[in-house]
């Protein structure tokens, strides 16, 4: 039998965790088990073939959490808000308490910034504040920890935030962060920064790391993904009450959160400058435009 440690990765299948167990793979000094819903599922089969043991296992079931961790050293937890909504809370709960009460002796979780103590809850951001809460809550518990605060994916531009075309037939994106900096993050690079922390668990213990590639105005971003592209692609700040009034589930939770962002986060260099010495490789938004610039062709006409 290996006498690597083991740890569990929570979110394999996903964004976060995916980039945690590539790189951990990668590395090999570790053995990677990641935990899903679904063991039969296109991602977990690729996870198995890339070499992580999988298990199924779900946080609304504490019976599974707690089988997943036995022989566990190491644990990085993602839970996601955009699925489960205000659910997320008992999820995080119930897996920082299966942790707390497994032989794990290493916490990360991802988690986000504490908006009510930033702003005085000045601002209802429900995905940031969950989060915030489930900080406190690990905060109390025996385990050792460390949080990860990723920053917006460049990959949103992608999905949420592609490049569009706008009244006048030129193309552009929007948000109601006015032209103030927003930190981001290729999140297929989140894994370089995790994986330093399990290699060195007692310089990051009781920390937070800032998960950010870099720190730019929304027409910093649409300049560079012009450059990158060969064609004109505007940023224009929409006001936040009209994006709260887009529709989808968690339109105001945004809205709110560029909103704060905007005139809280001044900027996340020091955050950035942090994860970068930890992760030479992390992409700044330029690179990462020149390695993904043809997924943006279906955007345009
Ligand atoms: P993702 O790519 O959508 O993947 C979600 C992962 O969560 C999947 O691997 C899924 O596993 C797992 N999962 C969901 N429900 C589960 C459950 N009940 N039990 C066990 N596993 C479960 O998500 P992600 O982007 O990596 O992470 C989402 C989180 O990132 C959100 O909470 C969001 O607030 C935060 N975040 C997002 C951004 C951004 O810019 N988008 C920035 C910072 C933070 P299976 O389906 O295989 O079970």
């Amino acid at each position: 039998m290996s006498d690597k440690k083991t740890i569990l990765v929570t979110g394999g299948t996903g964004a976060q965790g995916g980039s945690v167990a590539q790189f951990l793979l990668k590395d090999g000094k570790f053995n990677v088990k990641c935990l899903t819903r679904n063991a039969d599922s296109d991602a977990a089969k690729a996870l198995a073939e890339a070499g992580s043991e999988v298990v199924k296992g779900d946080f609304d079931n504490i019976d599974s959490l707690n089988s997943a961790l036995e022989g566990v050293w190491g644990v990085f937890g993602v839970t996601n808000f955009w699925e489960h909504f205000d659910k997320e809370f008992q999820q995080g709960k119930n897996l920082s308490n299966a942790v707390n009460n497994s032989n794990a002796e290493y916490f990360i979780y991802s988690s986000l910034p504490d908006i009510d103590k930033l702003s005085k809850s000045k601002y209802d951001v429900p995905h940031f504040q969950l989060k915030a809460q489930l900080e406190d809550y690990i905060e109390g518990l025996d385990v050792k920890h460390s949080f990860v605060h990723a920053a917006f994916y460049y990959e949103n531009f992608l999905s949420y935030f592609p490049p569009q075309k706008q009244e006048d037939d030129s193309y552009g994106f929007g948000f109601p962060q006015g032209d103030t900096l927003l930190a981001g993050i290729c999140i297929e690079d989140l894994g370089g920064i995790v994986k330093e922390m399990f290699n060195s668990p007692e310089k990051y213990y009781g920390k937070t790391v800032g998960g950010v590639g870099d720190d730019l105005t929304g027409t910093e971003y649409a300049k560079t993904m012009s450059h990158a592209l060969g064609r004109e692609v505007g940023y224009s700040h929409i006001p936040q009450e009209v994006f709260a009034s887009f529709g989808f589930p968690g339109a105001d939770d945004l809205a709110n959160m560029f909103a704060f962002n905007a005139e809280f986060i001044p900027n996340r260099k020091e955050e950035m400058d942090q994860a970068r010495s930890m992760y030479p490789g992390l992409k700044t938004f330029e690179t990462w435009m020149s390695e993904n610039k043809d997924k943006f062709s279906g955007f345009f006409e």
